[in-house]
C-alpha cells in the first residue's frame, strides 16, 4: 500500500508530535503522516523520563537547551494546566558535598542569572527549613519553577490533539529504509513532500539513510530509577553535576504523585533499548555499541572510562543509596523498594573525538530534516523548540 502527504514525519515521541502539531498550526491544509513503530505513542523517552518541568539553570547562555528550557518550562506547565494534568510544583535545590564544589554552585547560579531562570541562594539552615531531610555544605541553590508532571499524560494529551487536528497516526508502523524517492516501512511506502526524523534512538542510523549524520553515531545510557517505599521529600534534591558531562549526577526527584525516586543513573547500554533482560536485543547493534564503547574505554580523549566505572557500579540498590546518602543522609538501604521503568537516553557521540555531544543537534536540507541528541531537558523545551525547528524547516524549503 502506498501512502501521500505533504509532511512524514518519524517517530510518536514528544517531538514528532509537537512538530506534526507546530505544522498543522502553520499550514492548516497540508497533510501530515506520523509513523511509529510501537504500538502507541511516547514509548521510549517522551514517556519514561523523570517527568521534570526543568528550569533552565545549567546550560549555557548560547546553548539551544538555555534557549528553550525556560521558555518550555513555563509553555508545559500552561499546557498542563489547560488539559488539566496534574503538576507538581515541588521546586528543587542543588546542593553541595564539599568546599571544592562551591564554585561550580555559584557558577550554575551565574548561568541561570545569565539565562533569566530565577534561582534563590540558601545557607544550611535555609536549606533544613525548606527540606528537613537535605543536607548541604555551607550554600545551595533553590529553584522554585522546577516541577514535575507525568509525562504519559503530557504524551497522551499531543495525542489527542494530533487526532482533532487530523494528523494520521500509522502505529506499528517502522521505517526500514528510504529508497531515494520514498520511505520504506513494515506498512509499506510513504511519499511525502518532505521528510522529518524524530526517531529518538535511531534518529542517527535513519538520518544516514539520508546521508546525514556522518560524523556521530547514538551511544544509548540507561537511566534506572529506584523508589522510595513511601514518600520522603518534599523538594527535588540534585548533587552539583560534573559540567562535563551532560548527566545530573545521582539526584532525588518528587513525582506528579508525590513519590520519592532516586536516578536516574547513565549506564552504558549494550544495545539501543536495553531496558530490562534481552527485550528488543540486537546482536548487530550489540556488537557495533560494545566495540565503540571498547574503542572509547581505552582511548584517552574523552573518560568514558571512569563514566563507565562509576555507572556500572550503579547496577547495585546499595551503591546507588550511598550516592544518594550524599545528599539525604538519613536515608537508609530498607526506605528503597523496586526499580521502576528505565528510560534510555539517546546520546550522540562525535565520531571523530568521541566526545559527547553537549547541546540539541539538527541537520538537513530541502527533502529532510533530522533531530538529533534529543536528550534531556528535550520533555520540558519540546513546545518552543519544534517551532524553533519549524523556522529551520522554513528556511530550507522554500
Ligand atoms: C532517563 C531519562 C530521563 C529524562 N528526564 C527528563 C526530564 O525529567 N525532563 C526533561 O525535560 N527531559 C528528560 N529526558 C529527556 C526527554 O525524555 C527527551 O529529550 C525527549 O523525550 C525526546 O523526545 P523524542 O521525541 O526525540 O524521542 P522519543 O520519545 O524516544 O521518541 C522517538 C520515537 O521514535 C520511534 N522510532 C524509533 N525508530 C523508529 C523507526 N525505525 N520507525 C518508526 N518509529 C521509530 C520510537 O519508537 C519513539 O517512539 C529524559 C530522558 C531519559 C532517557
Amino acid at each position: 500500500m502506498k501512502h501521500s502527504s505533504d509532511f512524514l514525519i518519524i517517530g510518536g515521541g514528544v517531538l514528532g508530535l509537537t512538530l506534526a502539531l507546530e505544522l498543522k498550526r502553520r499550514y492548516r491544509d497540508c497533510s501530515i503522516n506520523l509513523i511509529e513503530k510501537e504500538n502507541a505513542v511516547g514509548c521510549h523517552a517522551s514517556g519514561r523520563n523523570s517527568g521534570v518541568l526543568h528550569a533552565g539553570i545549567y546550560y549555557p547562555k548560547d546553548s539551544l537547551k538555555s534557549r528553550f528550557t525556560r521558555e518550555g518550562n513555563i509553555e508545559l506547565h500552561q499546557f498542563c494546566a489547560d488539559h488539566n494534568i496534574p503538576i507538581r510544583r515541588c521546586g528543587k535545590l542543588i546542593v553541595t558535598k564539599n568546599e571544592a564544589e562551591l564554585s561550580t554552585l555559584d557558577l550554575l547560579h551565574a548561568r541561570a542569572k545569565a539565562n533569566d531562570v530565577p534561582v534563590e541562594s540558601l545557607n544550611e539552615d535555609e536549606v533544613k527549613k525548606l527540606e528537613p531531610m537535605a543536607q548541604t555544605h555551607e550554600r545551595a541553590l533553590f529553584s522554585p519553577t522546577t516541577s514535575s508532571a507525568n509525562p504519559k499524560d503530557v504524551m497522551a494529551a499531543l495525542a489527542k490533539l494530533a487526532q482533532a487536528a487530523e494528523i494520521t497516526l500509522h502505529t506499528n508502523t517502522a521505517f526500514r529504509k528510504f529508497d531515494g524517492q520514498n520511505v520504506i516501512t513494515t506498512q509499506g511506502e510513504f511519499q511525502s513532500g518532505y521528510v522529518i526524523n524524530a526517531a529518538g534512538l535511531y534518529a542517527d542510523t535513519i538520518a544516514k539513510s539520508f546521508g546525514f549524520a556522518q560524523t556521530s553515531k547514538i551511544l544509548p545510557f540507561k537511566g534506572l530509577y529506584l523508589y522510595a517505599k513511601q514518600p520522603m521529600i518534599q523538594t527535588h534534591i540534585y548533587p552539583v553535576p560534573d559540567l562535563n558531562y551532560p548527566f545530573l549526577g545521582v539526584h532525588f526527584t518528587v513525582n506528579a504523585q508525590g513519590d520519592t525516586k532516586i536516578g536516574p543513573t547513565a549506564i552504558p547500554a549494550l544495545w539501543r533499548e536495553q531496558y530490562q533482560g534481552f527485550d528488543n536485543f540486537k546482536f548487530g547493534e550489540a556488537l557495533d555499541i560494545g566495540f565503540r564503547s571498547a574503542s572509547l574505554f581505552i582511548s584517552s580523549n574523552f573518560d568514558f572510562k571512569r563514566l563507565a566505572m562509576t555507572e556500572l557500579r550503579k547496577y547495585s540498590k546499595k551503591h546507588l543509596v550511598k550516592q544518594a546518602q550524599a545528599l539525604v543522609p538519613t536515608c537508609k538501604f530498607q526506605d528503597f523498594a523496586q526499580w521502576g521503568p528505565a528510560g534510555i537516553r539517546a546520546q550522540l557521540v562525535a565520531s571523530d573525538s568521541g566526545k559527547l555531544q553537549m547541546d540539541f543537534l539538527f541537520e538537513g536540507d530541502e527533502r529532510s530534516f533530522h533531530i538529533l541528541n534529543a536528550v534531556s531537558p528535550g520533555w520540558t523545551c519540546a513546545l518552543p523548540f519544534s517551532r524553533f525547528l519549524c523556522d529551520e524547516i522554513d528556511k530550507k524549503i522554500v
